[in-house]
């Protein structure tokens, strides 16, 4: 047995998934079920060969380039400013493709994220669609999640997200979204008391309504029923562009900073301060979870980073140094309004399920199961966000 860190907390002797996914199983060598899941899933797209990858690429650029005929784009591209994503929006345009990119400002972008859109969409010469959200209704979304003391509080930035990407793609007769999500360096999926199902609107409304008095005007929520009119009625289809190319993280930063001024952030998904400080502060401190372990899993199982690389990358704190984090809480509780003692009070709070509220959850794995006509794509998508 393979044990690390502090207590007897057993971990994976391939990737480092630990104990702290509920569910993890260990077969005789050691070898757990993420990695081994993943690799039964994924193993083919990543070591698929080259000409079969080109031919499917070309295929789909053809499909996308004929169903934009006579529109002014033909694809929609969700941008973050991360390195996903913004990899997606150059690798459409150099192949020709006419992209709508759609950024969700939720009041949290941090100004290296600004910068890094505003570079790439002006040096690639891309129409940017920004959905600012309404502050303060969104503020008071956040503080109900806080109150209900869920672990997804991020459930509300995707949730809108994929509808502001919806609601874009359908407005200008689009019929296909390019997702930054790619098997190579992110398919491992996210233990499953991590987070939540991501299409739940009645969730979001049921906490909102349980947890606070704001009346939910602007806020652009979808559900099952939304996802199935876009999908199934406006046939707007959600694809995990990223796949399409043989994807080394290391390497498209370089080629993101060298060409399209970028500049990269410490871990994945700091775009936004509020990411950064609910994964690097909120999920270690109050639900005992480390996402950078899933992501630094996928790395290895994927062979783009060692094991020892990984397990060295995980003993360093998750935050580049004490002053940022004492940065970003200040930054957390004025823009929250909240006091250090209310903070303090909210980390020591237990935590209660997504299950104790009203949820779209059993109706999708209902029609799932009956139909199973979901995309796997977009599952795989909500599952590891
Ligand atoms: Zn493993």
């Amino acid at each position: 047995m393979t044990q690390t860190g502090s207590g007897s907390c057993r971990t994976c002797t391939r990737c480092v998934m630990d104990e702290s996914a509920a569910d993890i199983t260990f077969d005789a060598s050691g070898v757990c079920n993420y990695c081994r899941e993943f690799l039964q899933r994924s193993g083919g797209l990543i070591h698929e060969n080259a000409a079969l990858r080109q031919s499917r690429l070309d295929n789909f650029i053809s499909r996308v380039k004929a169903a934009g005929q006579g529109k002014r784009y033909d694809c929609v591209i969700g941008v973050s400013g991360g390195v996903d994503s913004s990899w997606a929006l150059v690798q459409a345009v150099r192949l020709g493709l006419r992209p709508l990119a759609v950024h969700m400002d939720n009041g949290w972008n941090s100004e290296l994220a600004q910068n890094n859109i505003a570079n790439l969409v002006q040096r690639l010469n891309v129409d940017l669609y920004t959905h600012v959200v309404d502050w303060p209704e969104y503020r008071a979304l956040m503080q109900a999640f806080f109150d209900a003391n869920v672990v997804d509080v991020e459930l509300l930035y995707d949730n809108a997200m994929l509808k502001v990407n919806y609601q874009q793609a359908a407005a200008h007769g689009v019929k296909f979204i390019l997702a930054g999500t790619n098997e190579a360096t992110e398919g491992m999926k996210i233990p499953a008391t991590w987070n939540w199902f991501k299409l739940d609107k009645k969730n979001i409304m049921s906490i909102a309504a349980r947890f606070s008095n704001v009346r939910v005007k602007t806020f652009p929520a979808i559900g099952v029923p939304g996802y199935l009119y876009y999908e199934y009625f406006r046939r707007v289809k959600w694809i995990s562009f990223l796949d399409f190319f043989p994807y080394n993280k290391g390497e498209v930063l370089d080629q993101l900073e060298r060409d399209f001024g970028y500049k990269r952030y410490p871990y994945k998904h700091y775009e936004s301060i509020f990411t950064r400080f609910y994964q690097g502060y909120i999920l270690p401190r109050k639900f005992g979870i480390d996402k950078r372990r899933v992501h630094l899993s996928t790395l290895v199982a994927a062979g783009q980073m060692t094991r020892e690389e990984a397990m060295e990358n995980l003993q360093s704190p998750p935050y580049a140094s004490e002053a940022e984090l004492a940065q970003d809480i200040q930054y957390f509780l004025k823009k929250m309004q909240w006091t250090r003692e209310q903070l303090d009070a909210y980390l020591a709070r237990a935590q209660t399920s997504h299950r104790c509220y009203a949820s779209e959850r059993g109706l999708w794995d209902g029609l799932n199961r009956a139909m199973r006509f979901i995309p796997t794509r977009l599952l795989l998508f909500l599952r590891k966000r």
